[in-house]
Formats: structure tokens, sequence, C-alpha cells
């Protein structure tokens, strides 16, 4: 079920899944309510509470969900999220870069997800979702850049790759084949590091590269293989007003 998992401290998880956990996106085509019982299933391996994952209507943009007020919609239309009190967060991805974000915070943990993607990552989804959390208290942030295309899969036309690189230098890439390529990892690896947060690339089984490993979701490879999610979630919800 999980590519990858490990516990951060402050009682914080972050984790990305796998197809072990099967397609998580309710807008791919897939039956909705198979979706359902694999998100449910999912939330039983994390052991929060049934529904209480919050997943983004992700739209190639750069708002950042407040997961914490009350009014927010179930499903916010942005792509990224942050909550200083616990809230689970998901974040979608296939072939685009999921970013899982901690920091310690006045009260606890602050914590976000950002959907870092080409039209994303250049129009600063990362740049805004850091700012969020420091506005949230957030010191000493890490950031853990899940499974993603690589720079030598990632084709795209050399016009592209010219206005990418003219924002960001670092995703200028070319494929195993010679090609005009976009190494959307660099690229978030370069923005966060220039915004000062500790960038985590986890190693697990198998590439990470989402095209080349067929246990992840890559919507160039196969538009029908559905979406893997990055997660990150409090183990201990802090109780209010506890010692
Ligand atoms: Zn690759």
């Amino acid at each position: 079920m999980f590519w990858w998992q490990d516990d951060v401290g402050q009682d914080v998880r972050v984790a990305f899944t796998d197809r072990g956990a099967g397609n998580l996106a309710l807008h791919t085509g897939d039956d909705a309510d198979a979706v359902r019982s694999r998100r449910a299933a999912l939330e039983r391996s994390m052991g929060v509470p049934r529904g209480s994952l919050v997943f983004l209507e992700q739209v190639h943009g750069t708002d950042v969900a407040d997961a914490d007020r009350a009014d927010r919609p179930a499903v916010p239309t942005a792509d990224a999220a942050v909550t200083a009190t616990g809230v689970p967060l998901a974040v979608m991805v296939a072939d685009c870069v999921p970013v899982l974000l901690v920091g310690e915070g006045p009260g606890g943990s602050v914590v976000g997800v950002a959907h870092a993607g080409r039209r994303g990552l250049l129009d600063g989804v990362l740049e805004r979702t850091v700012e969020q959390l420091r506005g949230r208290g957030a010191r000493r942030l890490t950031a853990w850049l899940g499974p993603s295309i690589c720079g030598g899969c990632y084709e795209v036309p050399a016009a592209m790759r010219e206005e990418a690189a003219a924002r960001i230098p670092a995703v200028a890439a070319t494929t195993s084949w010679g090609t005009p390529a976009l190494d959307l990892r660099a690229g978030a690896r370069e923005r966060l590091s220039a915004l000062e947060v500790g960038v985590v690339e986890p190693a697990a089984a198998g590439s990470s590269c989402t095209h080349e490993n067929e246990q992840l979701s890559s919507h160039r490879r196969d538009p029908g293989s559905g979406r893997i999610v990055g997660l990150v979630w409090r183990t201990a919800p802090r109780e209010e007003g506890a010692a």
C-alpha cells in the first residue's frame, strides 16, 4: 500500500502510496464507490478516523487551502493545504511532484501538502505554501519530495523547456533519448532550497520515477493508472487544552 513511509518526529508521519493502495482519485473515471472504499482502507492503515482525510480538487493552481477553517468545503479547490491542528492531508499525483512539508509551530507541528506540477511549480505553489506555513508560526521546515516523473522521461517541446527554465533554471533537462525535457523534482528542490526549507528525497523499492516504476501511477505511461497520494498526518492528535 505504501511506497514509503516514516515517522518524522512530533508525532507526525509522512507517506506516499503505491498502486497497491489502488487508484485514490475520484476524477479519473474510476468507479466512485471503489475509490471511496480504497480511501477508507487507507484511513484504516493510517490509523485516522474514517472520512477525516482531506483530499483536494486540484486544478494546477497556486491556492492553498486552510484545512483548519471550520467553514472550509469538504473538498477544497486548491493545489496545496496546511494545518496546525493535525487534520490528515492528502495530495494526488501521477507524474507531478507530491510535496509534504513539516515544521515546528508554537503549539505543535504545522504541516502541509502541495501538488507541484509544471504549471503550479512555475507559478509559485511551493512559495505560497511555505508562506502559509510560516504564517502559522512554522519553523525549521522540512519537505519530502515523493515519486514523480524524472527528467530523463518527461519530454516536452523545446519552447516549453525554454519558458520553464527562464523561471526556474534547474528544471531544464534532457530525456534519455536526447530531446528537451523537464526535471520537476530538480525544480522543486531548487525552489525549496531557495526558501531555506530542508529537502528529503526518500528512496524506496524500485525507481522513484513514476514513468519507469509500474508500481506507481503515471499519467504519461498509462492514463488509466489513476493517482497515488502523498500523505501527512499526526499519529496522536493533540488534545485542546492538554498540558
Ligand atoms: Zn524516468
